[in-house]
């Protein structure tokens, strides 16, 4: 490495770069990373953290209305949008700083401006050259906006947390999981919310159970929620933006979300001309161990359009700086049995294989059960828990676990343990539960569905 700048240059401070970058500098390398909006990335500023704070602030209305069936009175609640956006914000600054002080004491430099690969070991920032002997693309992912008439009257999930004044009424097109979670979060906070999906069923990876059961709450929840639609012009008058649907009707709303997918953040990088091959989606193509078709340009995180979720990005960025600069003999990152969870209102939390992915290549026994959680018996509402094992007929071992309801995310957490350690149904069966918890549920189901 001698003869350069850098050991390592980072192009893009977010889950994946801030992790690999501060573990190479802690092992002793020479890094720089480059940020061109602010530190932390997607996640800290414009994704799971401050909608996970808007699905809190959201999800009180609801607490309220539950209250008064444990004797409480509070009057008729009303909410301080600008309140809660500027709490928002100002926790994000000061996750920015921390970010800031984690990547200094590390001795990472923090470079401010648009990275641009100009050769192998080459990374240019402004007017500045780096020479570097590895560069770590960790760039992430945008949001794809359709190509329909009027798409500039629309905004991404970027734009959503930024929103001022909150709209009344609220467009949110697209069936994964940002999608489900905004029109839950604007249907929390008050707005009327209608949701297009173009089809059939939303959250296309989830087992269908899921899909059909939390559909149904959500529109419990007031949600319109339409699918086989779609958006397919949005035209201005005055504030209102008029959406003209595929079936030919129209919609007036305040606002149109977009939460139409994202695509590996690439355009503009240089990489093509640096010989980096790219996929069909522009994303970065790497082999096991991150590295590119340039051996000295790695890249790890939605950059290289795997799974799109923080933790995945944090293991890949740490295997790297591990095996690279730490010398360690480290497992690769296991893609298999990640939990994952969707803070819809009611939240779904999932680990494994679904129904119809277990049943392609096994024989299975299906173990479902829904009820009224505890809490809600003395409230009027009617929202129910769902809960789902998928097991193998054969060595009985649990191949998935899926459940809507609350805290299904730190439920399943614990739950995908159980799948990592290769848990059976006996072993569900033995463990003893936690009473009264709806989690207790997951080692209690007895009796296989029949279907
Ligand atoms: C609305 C939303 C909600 C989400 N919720 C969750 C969730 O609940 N749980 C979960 O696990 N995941 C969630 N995600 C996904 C998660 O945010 C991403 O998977 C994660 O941030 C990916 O990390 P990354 O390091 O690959 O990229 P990012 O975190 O996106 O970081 C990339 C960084 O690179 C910078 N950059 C890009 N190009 C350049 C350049 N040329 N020069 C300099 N800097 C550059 C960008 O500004 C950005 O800061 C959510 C995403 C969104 C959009």
């Amino acid at each position: 490495m001698g003869g350069t700048q850098y050991d390592l240059v980072v192009i893009g401070a977010g889950s994946g770069g801030v992790r690999a970058s501060r573990m190479a500098a802690g092992f002793g390398a020479r890094v720089a990373v480059i940020e061109e909006r602010d530190l932390g990335g997607t996640c800290v500023n414009v994704g799971c953290v401050p909608k996970k704070l808007f699905v809190h602030g959201s999800q009180f209305r609801t607490d309220f209305s539950h209250a008064a069936g444990y004797g409480w009175e509070l009057g008729e609640p009303s909410l301080d949008w600008s309140e809660l956006r500027g709490n928002k914000d100002r926790e994000i600054a000061r996750l920015n700083r921390v970010y800031e002080g984690i990547l200094g004491s590390a001795g990472v430099e923090i470079i401010e401006g648009h990275g641009r690969v100009e050769g192998p070991h080459t990374v240019c920032v402004g007017k500045r050259t780096l020479n570097t002997a590895s560069i770590l693309i960790a760039t992430g992912s945008w949001p794809v906006m359709p190509a329909i008439p009027g798409i500039e009257h629309a905004i991404s999930s970027n734009e959503a947390f930024h929103l001022a004044p909150l709209p009344e009424r609220v467009l949110v097109v697209g069936g994964g999981y940002i999608a489900v979670e905004f029109a839950g979060i604007f249907q929390g906070l008050g707005c009327q919310v209608t949701q297009l999906y173009r089809g059939d069923l939303f959250l296309r990876r989830f087992d269908r159970d899921v899909r059909t059961f939390v559909a149904e709450e959500i529109r419990k929840k007031g949600v319109d929620l339409r699918f086989s639609m779609n958006v397919s012009s949005i035209t201005l008058e005055g504030a209102t933006r008029v959406c003209r649907l595929t079936d030919g009707s129209e919609l007036r709303v305040d606002c149109v979300l977009m939460a139409t997918g994202r695509r590996p953040l690439t355009a503009g990088l240089g990489l093509e001309g640096a010989g980096v091959a790219l996929n069909a989606q522009g994303g970065v193509v790497v082999n096991e161990d991150y590295v590119s078709s340039v051996p000295s340009i790695l890249a790890v995180g939605d950059v290289i359009d795997r799974l799109q979720l923080t933790p995945v990005a944090l293991a890949e960025g740490m295997y790297v700086a591990r095996t690279r600069y730490g010398g360690l003999d480290v497992p690769r990152p296991d893609y298999a049995n990640i939990p994952t969870a969707i803070f819809s209102q009611p939240p779904i939390g999932t680990v494994g294989l679904t129904e119809a992915q277990a049943r392609v290549d096994h024989q299975v026994t299906i173990y479902r059960s829904s009820f009224r959680p505890l809490k809600l018996t003395m409230t009027d509402a009617n929202e129910r828990t769902m809960m789902k094992l998928v097991v193998d007929r054969e060595d009985d071992r649990v191949l998935g676990c899926h459940m809507v309801g609350p805290e299904a995310g730190e439920i399943i957490q614990g739950l995908a343990i159980a799948l990592k350690c290769g848990a059976t149904k006996a072993d569900f069966d033995q463990t003893v539960g936690i009473h009264p918890t709806a989690a207790e549920e997951f080692v209690t189901m007895r009796t296989a569905v029949q279907d």
